[in-house]
């Protein structure tokens, strides 16, 4: 059994080579300017502190409870920057008291009947991949305990509608697994977040993730026919329907619920054909401007590329896909049933009346495992590994995405870009280069997804990566924009972010709703909105 890393992505033994590492390195030193560059050892189990469990393992339920301390840092933060930061330093002040791995419904039943009556707080747990704080087991002072509530063993396929092209799946399993069973039958769901290694179809559905696809079928919404959900207050189940107009959606409600509200244990997915046709290009602009149109009027060609990323040159360039002259549009068209290449043809006519610039169009089946797009795959793929990197020298290194309309677009991005770059300048002294990428193309907008780099030391990683934090969710929300296309609000997207942008009277309703489904407001407590009758401090203010 392989064992994934707790202060990081992937496994214990996905580790960088000594030349990657001396690469960092140099690229550190270089951009900001230093003689010499400190790494802080990767951190050991034994080396680490953990308080004692405040609650006991209820006797009924004891076979599935874990009091191990692996699984209590395993469970006690997600993936994101400040979650792997506080690892490597070893800081966990609040882990879960137990961590508990049911193996039916029935036990997720008694799981929460017992967390309710005894005043204990449960953080649903898919893969962890969270990155935004969603499962973090801090929860304040007001609850007796908390545990983490593991769904990796409700991991099964139950049932293959082929008919209707559906499949009723357990919410605890794991994109590859997901993937490789529905291979056996010719089918995909084709949702590929880039955590998809170490993400959950329950996880995919509470946080509406979005896939890798740029239009058309991409945010895991789409794919939901029905769902089952356990709440405290008993069992939430929507109707399998391919559509419906009966009042509003129960399956809505639910997606993007980010575990406040209950424990999503199976779906019913619409799937697709696996994809036999594909075509690609990557296309050079040396004006953004043009870019930023082509995109727009081949996203409101009804075209549907399956890729349709517009990176600007420095995204580019970090990216090995370009030599940062020019901003590069990634074009992929897919198909199970008929040729693309008179869609692919008629976006790169659209690029070229905005000047864009292309080399003969690929066509084969692994078209976009090559040149500039294939280039970028590898970046994306090997990106999260490469950060934590980063985060033992003390360098932060994060993202943040965001989503606007196209009559806003152009200035919206350019001033994210500028703002960001002066605000990290201010808290850290140094300047940082703010890069962007076009992740989603709609008709109507567009998701816009920045990177960025930031001068600190391990000492001050942590707090300056919360000043940024709290910058970049006010500035995406005050220039119209969303605090998040999808990597969901967790917690450390409320403050100056999501706190500002939900409509006040939603908020409301939503507390309502979590009260009848949640009386005692113990499903994962400061995630979204507070319970009615308790105001969950973030660890972020
Ligand atoms: C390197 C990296 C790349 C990423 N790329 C993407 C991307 O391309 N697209 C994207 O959308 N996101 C991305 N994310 C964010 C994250 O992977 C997604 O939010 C993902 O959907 C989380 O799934 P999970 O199973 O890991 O859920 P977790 O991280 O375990 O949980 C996420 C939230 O959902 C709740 N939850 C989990 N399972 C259940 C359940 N069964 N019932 C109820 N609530 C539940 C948790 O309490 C938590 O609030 C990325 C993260 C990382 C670290």
């Amino acid at each position: 059994m392989r064992i994934r890393k707790f202060w990081g992505w992937g496994f214990e033994d996905e580790l960088l080579s000594e030349d990657e590492e001396k690469n960092i390195d140099k690229r550190i030193a270089s951009t900001f300017n230093l003689d010499s560059i400190e790494r802080l050892p990767i951190p050991k189990v034994n080396d680490i502190d953990l308080h004692t469990p405040k609650i006991k393992k209820p006797k009924s339920l004891e076979a599935i409870f874990s009091g191990d301390k692996l699984e209590r840092l395993n469970h006690a933060y997600g993936k994101s920057f400040p979650d792997s930061a506080r690892s490597i330093l070893g800081l966990f002040p609040n882990p879960p008291d137990l961590v508990a791995f049911p193996t039916s419904e029935g036990d997720i039943y008694n799981i929460l009947d017992w967390a309710s009556s005894n005043d204990i707080a449960v953080i649903p747990y898919g893969g962890g991949s969270s990155v935004c704080g969603g499962v973090e087991t801090y929860v304040g002072g007001g609850y007796k305990g908390v545990i983490s509530l593991d769904m990796k063993n409700l991991d099964s396929i139950i049932d293959i509608d082929k008919d209707s092209r559906t499949a009723l799946i357990q919410g605890g399993i794991l994109g590859p697994d997901l993937e490789s069973k529905l291979k056996e039958h010719d089918l995909t769901m084709r949702h590929y977040p880039q955590s998809f290694e170490f993400s959950t179809l329950g996880g995919w559905i509470a946080t509406r993730s979005g896939g890798h696809y740029a239009t058309l079928y991409t945010h895991i919404d789409d794919f939901v026919e029905s769902l089952k959900m356990i709440t405290p207050s008993g069992l939430y189940e929507t109707r399998r329907l391919p559509g419906s107009g009966a009042g509003p959606s129960p399956d809505r409600f639910a997606i993007g619920s980010e575990g406040i509200m209950g424990i999503i244990t199976e779906a019913s997915m619409r799937l697709q054909d696996r994809p036999t046709f594909r075509s690609s290009c990557t296309v050079e602009f040396d004006d953004y401007k043009n870019g930023l149109s082509a995109l727009r009027h081949i996203s409101q060609a009804g075209l549907f590329p399956a890729n349709c990323r517009l990176l600007d040159s420095n995204e580019a360039l970090f990216n090995g896909a370009g030599d940062g002259s020019k901003h590069l549009l990634i074009l992929a068209f897919e198909s199970s049933d008929h040729d693309k290449t008179f869609a692919l043809d008629r976006a790169l006519e659209i690029s070229k009346d905005f000047q864009g610039n292309f080399e003969k169009p690929k066509q084969s089946s692994d078209a976009h495992r090559s040149g500039s797009s294939g280039n970028w795959r590898n970046s994306f793929i090997k990106a999260p590994y490469l950060r934590e990197s980063f985060t033992r020298r003390g360098i932060i290194q994060d993202t943040f995405e965001t989503a606007i309309t196209w009559e806003k677009s152009f200035d919206f991005i350019e001033e994210i870009k500028d703002r960001t770059g002066k605000a990290i300048l201010e808290i850290t002294g140094k300047p940082s280069l703010v890069t962007c990428r076009i992740t989603h193309s709609y008709p109507d907008g567009l998701a816009p997804y920045f990177t960025f780099g930031a001068y600190a030391n391990p000492e001050t990683m942590i707090d300056i990566w919360k000043e940024i934090k709290l910058a970049t969710n006010e500035i995406c929300v005050s220039k119209g924009g969303t605090v998040t296309h999808h990597h969901a609000v967790g917690r450390d997207h409320r403050p100056h972010g999501y706190d500002n942008q939900i409509p006040e009277l939603f908020n409301k309703v939503l507390v309502s709703a979590k009260s009848s489904l949640d009386p005692k407001g113990i499903m994962n407590p400061g995630v979204l909105i507070d319970p009615a009758d308790k105001t969950i401090k973030n660890w972020m203010s």
